[in-house]
């Protein structure tokens, strides 16, 4: 592990990106401007073994921001694109691989009999709300300070990740009425999710059931539970944004880990097993207001494409039992040795399966305005510290690690101690 690193080509490269794409990249966060640096250029990557166009070589803890449960380029993942490429990549007609993912999907995640697939996860939960529209006759959407679903318009009202990161609260562009449909409420906030279902007439409440693009804040004791009991009294759906918590917290997502069941559930990410890939899923008496069994429409050229769909079934039927549990160890492990690294400075570490969050905060973080609260300067100097020695963490402080199957006792020893230097240099 270097203490430097050398970045010229992915200099070269980020200067000419700038002259024909937006900030030099195609999503916000990539840039790296909420670390104080410029984006670094991948070359390639196996297992979490990730190496940029200058020749530097990282432990991977982005992943890709979700989709790569067992690391880069698995070879069973790879064959079955591979396979499944040479008989075509589309064809815009129904076929068996998909119908195989959907009854996966089915037997793992509790709440979906059914489900619509789409190529991406904001695709995903636009639809699932204009399901959730129709299905009840009301237009009031709630949703979570802090949460972010895709960049639908409606959703983008204070939504964390990319947003929180700029400072963006909602966006221009983005009609006011679209926006006055939504409203939110703090997370772990109960008196003021009953206040809002009882002052709106309210379609759907959507939530991250373990909200991960403010930085991980799980849901308080309870929580879900009566998210549950009250959107049931006051006639809304309770629609679960899984796109990360699924297939990762635990086989059938957060859901299943609660034991509180969504009438809607948004997929995305592990589901498309790094290619894209999303879905909505739910009971069939929902599910079949879709067109063109019903009269909601809802369409896609790649919906279900072929590539996505044999990524997505390998990278669910390598997720076995053992899977979870190994990927919970390397999770605490990480987790605890972040911990050990901070010792006595103010650094809250939070962690689910599969998700470890640093706030740079002396007190507990529960809800968006808490995440804010954090010195995100002070992440961002001991990210690039990171990076210098060799570790990929997310650049920024409101987003997750992603832990994946292909982390290994030596991954998290070289990131702890790259944490602790790290550290020591913040002072
Ligand atoms: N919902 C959640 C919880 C997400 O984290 C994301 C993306 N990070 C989305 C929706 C949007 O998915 P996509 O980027 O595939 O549109």
């Amino acid at each position: 592990m270097t203490a430097s690193l050398t970045d010229a080509k992915s200099a070269e490269l980020f200067a000419r990106a700038a002259r024909v794409l937006p900030g030099g990249v195609n999503s916000p966060v990539r840039a790296m401007r909420s670390i104080g640096r410029d984006p670094i250029f991948v070359e390639r990557a196996a297992g979490v073994d990730l190496l940029d166009v200058d020749g530097n070589r990282y432990v991977d803890w982005v992943c890709s921001w979700g989709p790569l449960i067992h690391g880069h380029a698995h070879p069973e993942v790879l064959a079955a694109i591979q396979d499944t490429a040479t008989a075509g990549t589309t064809f815009g007609a129904p076929t068996a691989l998909e119908v195989e993912l959907a009854e996966e999907v089915a037997r793992r995640v509790p709440s979906v009999e059914m489900l619509r697939m789409t190529s991406s996860g904001t695709e995903a939960s636009m639809s699932a709300i204009r399901l959730a529209r129709a299905a009840t006759g009301r237009d009031v959407v709630v949703k979570f300070a802090g949460a972010y679903h895709g960049h639908v318009d409606g959703l983008l009202a204070d939504a964390g990740s990319g947003l929180a990161t700029q400072g963006i609260p909602s966006s221009p562009g983005v009609l006011p009425s679209a926006a006055a449909a939504t409203v939110i409420v703090p997370w772990n906030d109960f008196d003021a999710v009953e206040a809002a279902l009882r002052e709106h007439e309210v379609a759907a409440l959507i939530a991250e059931p373990y909200p991960a693009n403010m930085g991980l804040v799980p849901p308080e004791e309870g929580f879900l539970a009566r998210l549950r009991e009250l959107t049931e009294e006051h006639g809304a759906l309770l629609i679960f944004d899984e796109v990360i918590s699924g297939f990762r917290v635990a086989p059938g997502g957060a859901q299943e880990l609660s034991g509180v069941t969504p009438d809607l559930t948004v997929m995305g990410k592990i589901l498309g097993g790094g290619l894209p890939a999303a879905a909505f899923g739910g009971p069939r008496e929902l599910l079949e207001r879709l067109a063109p069994v019903g009269d909601v429409y809802q369409a896609g050229t790649l919906s279900g494409n072929p590539l996505a769909v044999a990524a997505g079934l390998a990278t669910l039927r390598l997720l076995d039992d053992d899977a979870y549990l190994r990927l919970s160890e390397t999770t605490t492990a990480l987790a605890t040795g972040l911990r050990e690294a901070a010792g006595d400075r103010p650094v809250q570490v939070v962690s689910e399966t599969g998700l470890v969050t640093l706030f740079f905060r002396d007190r507990p973080v529960r809800d968006y305005a808490d995440a804010r609260d954090a010195d995100h300067e002070a992440y961002g100097a001991w990210c690039r510290g990171l990076l210098a020695r060799g570790v990929y963490a997310p650049p920024s402080g409101y987003e997750a690690w992603f832990v994946s199957l292909a982390h290994e006792p030596d991954h998290v020893a070289r990131t702890v101690e790259a944490a602790a230097a790290a550290f020591e240099v913040l002072g």
